[in-house]
């Protein structure tokens, strides 16, 4: 399986995260390229434990030995290392790339009892003078916002939600008017036919496991204009945050 057989030495201690980088390879950097490349290259020059490419994984050295994937003794030795591959390439590819490379980061972070934190996922810049990631802080925004991105993937999907928080909806009628209005989680819509509340509810039930849930208000107790004002003024204040 391992293409450099130990060559930068074996670790004495357990991993303390994952390390990414992104190759700044192009579109046809993929393992086919680097499992024939690779044990051509001079590993001095550097190499990664995985490289994530569009047509799977390749495994370049085996975990328990060290990588000189970083520049710095300290990272290549206690960092697992993962390259996000054809970063010069399609987004579309890259952006693939990048999820499978977090779901292999996942693996590696439960297989050693790691929690995802800024202790434990590491970028290449966090150990040397160098523009990689490139391709995921330019998507993500920079450093910190790449680094965030990674840990909240890493962290959200083993943390269930409750059914219907993710997708917080509910349909509603207004003083017993056969019209039917759907709050979608961010703005509310009047249903034209009475399909649409079947579709809509199909769907809702299929991923969450329950009905929308109906509520029938009166002009009395107006529980649906405080829905509307609050679902406003939560844009208000959004789009304040962005100015400010
Ligand atoms: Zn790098």
């Amino acid at each position: 399986m391992s293409i450099f057989h130990g060559v930068a030495g074996k670790r004495t201690t357990p991993p303390l995260g994952v390390c990414f980088h992104n190759d700044a390879g192009s579109k046809n950097a993929t393992c086919g390229f680097y499992s024939s490349w690779l044990p051509n290259h001079e590993p001095a020059a550097g190499f990664a434990h995985y490289y994530v490419c569009s047509d799977g994984i390749l495994q370049a050295e085996d975990e328990k030995y060290k990588a000189w994937h970083c520049g710095n003794s300290y990272g290549n030795a206690n960092y697992i290392s993962i390259e996000i591959c054809q970063s010069m390439g399609d987004i579309e590819v890259f952006i693939n790339n990048e999820k499978n490379a977090i779901q292999l980061a996942r693996r590696i972070l439960t297989d050693y009892s790691l929690t995802p934190n800024r202790d434990t996922v590491k970028l290449h810049q966090d150990f040397a003078l160098t523009a990689c990631p490139h391709r995921s802080m330019e998507i993500h925004g920079g450093r910190e916002p790449a680094r965030e991105y990674f840990i909240n993937q890493l962290v959200t999907p083993t943390t269930p939600k409750k059914k219907g928080e993710k997708d917080m909806q509910c349909f509603y009628t207004v003083d017993g008017s056969p019209n039917v209005y759907w709050f979608n989680g961010d703005s509310v819509r009047l249903l034209t036919h009475p399909d649409q509340v079947s579709i809509l509810n199909r769907i809702y039930h299929d991923i969450n496991g329950c009905d929308i849930p109906t509520y029938a208000f009166t002009s009395s107790a107006p529980w649906h204009k405080r829905l509307i004002q609050a679902t406003v003024c939560e844009k208000l204040s959004a789009s304040d945050g962005k100015i400010g």
